[in-house]
């Protein structure tokens, strides 16, 4: 493949310790990787050079938690709940009932189009989750769909228990747990579980992340999302890579992330949607922890594939400075996903960039609701 320099770029966000923020820089992207990054009037002479006029250009932002494998939309729950109406007819059950008459090919186009809906806000590396099928066929094939899209796949057999088994939770947990894991476990590279009050208790969560463990999974844990919980601390205790949503959080929760190397990801489409208090990331950022941003991509709770709408509601509502909620797109999604290639600009990375119609990635928030994203380069290929 040639080699190209992006010249022209009127900052350079490069999110890395090293190289900080460059101004009037060039990045050369050899293959798929970034080959060199500095001052454009010292840029090494190239195949091909594209110039941004001026444009800033940041890392490809990382979404670490999405649910893009499903059929249907819940646009009416989303109505009533805007409504101050109650709507009981539904919730994930819907999903799951209509994931499960879908064909693959209608699956597997709904993942394509929200993908593509993801690279045109800047999104590089998407993680996503099973779980709208939840008996053995439906979710092995729900990950099967989902790893031809990325290779960061999770199996979330523990997202609820379905229907049929609501008189027997104990024996889908051993489902879950047992021949569900084996047939999802070549298609996942992590496990994850809804550790909340009345859907899976700390004993439920820890069974199904050690079982995880025994496929070589990683951890990760929906916690403390709806009230306080046990699902925080769990996670840092069996070293699961990331803490998701973190809203409802107490001192002893804090502490145990500040020294745990479990990533707290905040989720702001959630509490959006749902019209819920947003997580303190003020107090997380202040006592050390490290935090990711990521849509949370579902039909129910989160129908967002836009990265810097996360990134305005953090500045907004989370207590967050725009530096930081763009280095929680990139650097904190890296890390919930133990991730050492992508994340920053700096030479040896993935080519995962994004060039924004503005001077600074401040924008992002600064212009809620603007479409600034004006390119998008993944593995060094331009894809928007
Ligand atoms: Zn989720």
């Amino acid at each position: 493949m040639p080699s190209v320099v992006l010249t022209g770029i009127g900052l350079l966000a490069t999110q890395s310790a090293e190289y900080g923020d460059l101004p009037g820089a060039a990045v050369v992207i050899q293959d798929s990787e970034i080959a060199w990054v500095g001052p454009a009037a010292a840029a090494p002479a190239v195949d091909d050079r594209v110039d941004l006029g001026g444009r800033c250009v940041l890392p490809g932002f990382v979404d670490s938690h999405s649910h893009l494998v499903f059929a249907g939309d819940r646009s009416e729950e989303f109505t009533a709940r805007m409504s101050g109406r109650s709507y009981t007819a539904g919730g994930i059950a819907t999903t799951v009932a209509a994931t499960r008459a879908a064909g693959d090919e209608a699956l597997t186009g709904r993942v394509a189009e929200l993908t593509a809906e993801m690279r045109a806000s800047g999104i590089t590396t998407y993680e996503i989750k099973s779980g709208y099928g939840l008996t053995v066929n439906d979710e092995s094939r729900c990950l099967q769909i989902a790893a031809r899209f990325t290779s960061e796949t999770t199996y979330l057999g523990a997202h609820v228990v379905p229907p049929e088994y609501s008189h027997a939770p104990e024996d889908y947990l051993d489902l879950i747990c047992g021949e569900m894991l084996a047939a999802c476990a070549p298609h996942a590279r992590w496990i994850d579980v809804f550790c909340e009050q009345g859907v899976f208790d700390a004993d439920a969560a820890r069974a199904v992340l050690l079982a995880g463990t025994r496929y070589g999974l990683g951890g990760r844990v929906h916690a403390n999302q709806l009230r306080p919980g046990p699902g925080v601390q769990l996670a840092c205790e069996m070293g699961a890579a990331s803490a998701d949503h973190c809203t409802h959080l107490s001192a002893a929760d804090i502490d145990a992330l500040a020294s745990a190397d479990t990533v707290a990801t905040l989720l702001p489409g959630a509490e959006f949607s749902t019209r819920s208090d947003y997580p303190d990331a003020r107090q997380l950022l202040d006592a050390g922890v490290t935090v990711a941003l990521a849509t949370d991509c579902n039909p129910g709770t989160s129908y967002t594939t836009s990265m810097p709408f996360c990134i305005a509601l953090a500045v907004r509502e989370m207590g967050m400075t725009p530096t930081e909620a763009v280095h929680a797109a990139t650097v904190g999604g890296a890390a919930a996903l133990r991730r050492t290639d992508i994340g920053v600009i700096e030479p040896g990375r993935r080519a995962d960039l994004l060039a924004l119609n503005a001077p600074s990635p401040v924008h992002l928030a600064y212009r809620p609701g603007v479409g600034l994203v004006g390119g998008v380069w993944q593995n060094g290929l331009q894809v928007a």
